[in-house]
């Protein structure tokens, strides 16, 4: 494939340099903050196979990307390691090289009950990385926030395997909801620095239209970061410092234990936007490409692809959508009136459009 000339910037001159995709609408956890099970219940209109974009359709709409600049590629869903035969889109996207000639950054987002099964394979196809999410180390709450009573230990038992296959460096998301987990926060950063793995947490995001979000239960970064600067005076953690962002566009603010154990992040999209330098597209499972988490409306790469559009006018498509892109939802939030903020439109759904 031709390298399209020029890479293309968005109106507010931003590159396009990570793609997130989804590879599934489905998943086995019922999380409340994504699918709330009063709503994803079995008759939810899911994806017909038919309409998902085949492993073959996700790897030439990779290579477009990468022919854009794009250099990591995050598989993600609804749950990605219930797409079955995942190993074999990851083997075709491990092939895919850069502009610059590397390899593609290819990692994955998971709940992690998949991973001890899965992870030697994952490795061996040539998936780099691993995100996995885990929003509570105790039991009960953690079998609450599933909401389908999926034990902890199993989680646990997929970072370990995820970690012995050599998936690193690992991450662990935690998304915060003040009241339901907060107070799992010190736990999960005694546990994960001990364990030596980066733990983010994510503020609880008002993203699709289903899950009732309100900012009174969005725990601000600031406050989490206070709590374990208070712990780390009480003795109970190593102090931490704030650490330089490494990449443009990186989502989580960096800190890291002044031991060098670990890192934590923190992931603002509520209360420190970070828009001025988002590189992300997402492709979702039906081939429609967003220009943001919080857009409404998705742009048809399938049928494009289904037309027999050639690689170069695939490239160019994607390289004209991107040109027009000025999405800063985060930057605006506050300034939205509330009924746009509030779902009334319909929004896309996480397990949609992947996180
Ligand atoms: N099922 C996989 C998982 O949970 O890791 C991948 C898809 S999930 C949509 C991707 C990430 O989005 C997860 O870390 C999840 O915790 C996060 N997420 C989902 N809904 C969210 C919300 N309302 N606010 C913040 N993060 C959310
Ligand atoms: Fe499933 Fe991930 Fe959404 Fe939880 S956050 S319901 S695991 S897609
Ligand atoms: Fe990027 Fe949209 Fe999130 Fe802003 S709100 S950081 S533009 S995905």
């Amino acid at each position: 494939m031709a390298i399209a000339p020029g890479l293309p910037h968005d109106r507010l001159g931003r590159p396009l340099r990570d793609l997130r995709i989804s590879v599934t609408d489905r998943c086995n956890f019922r999380c409340s903050y994504c699918m709330p099970k009063e709503v994803f219940t079995k008759d939810y209109p899911y994806l017909p196979h038919s309409d998902l974009l085949t492993f073959e359709e996700i790897s030439r709409l990779a290579r477009a990307f990468a022919t854009l600049g794009v250099r990591k590629i995050r598989l993600t869903g609804g749950e990605p390691l219930l797409r079955k035969n995942i190993e074999a889109l990851i083997e075709q996207l491990a092939d895919i090289r850069t502009l610059e000639g590397q390899p593609l950054e290819l990692t994955l987002t998971t709940n992690g009950t998949l991973l001890a099964r899965k992870a030697a394979a994952l490795k061996a196809a040539g998936l780099r990385r691993a995100t996995i999410s885990l929003d509570a180390l105790d039991d009960a709450i953690f079998r609450q926030m599933n909401d389908v009573d999926h034990p902890v230990a199993s989680v646990l038992e997929g970072i370990n395997a995820a970690r012995a296959v050599g998936l690193g460096p690992l991450k662990i998301n935690m998304v915060v909801k003040r009241g339901v987990n907060d107070h799992e926060i010190l736990p999960m950063a005694r546990h994960f620095q001990r364990e030596g793995l980066t733990l983010r947490f994510i503020e609880y995001m008002d993203v699709g239209a289903t899950n009732g979000w309100r900012m009174d239960e969005v725990l601000p970064s600031t406050e989490v970061l206070g709590r374990l600067q208070r712990a780390a005076g009480d003795g109970l953690l190593p102090t931490l410092a704030p650490l330089e962002r490494a990449a443009p566009g990186e989502t989580a603010e960096r800190w890291a234990y002044a031991d060098g154990s670990a890192e934590v992040g923190f992931i603002s999209s509520v209360t420190h936007a970070f828009c001025g330098d988002c590189n992300r597209a997402r492709l979702s499972t039906e081939g429609q490409l967003y220009l943001c988490l919080f857009a409404h409306q998705g742009h048809d790469l399938r049928g494009l692809l289904r037309a027999g559009a050639s690689d170069q006018d695939i490239a160019a498509a994607i390289a004209g959508i991107w040109q027009q892109r000025a999405d800063r939802y985060s930057e605006l939030r506050a300034s939205l009136p509330a009924e746009s903020t509030a779902g009334a439109r319909p929004r896309i759904e996480m397990s949609y459009i992947g996180g």
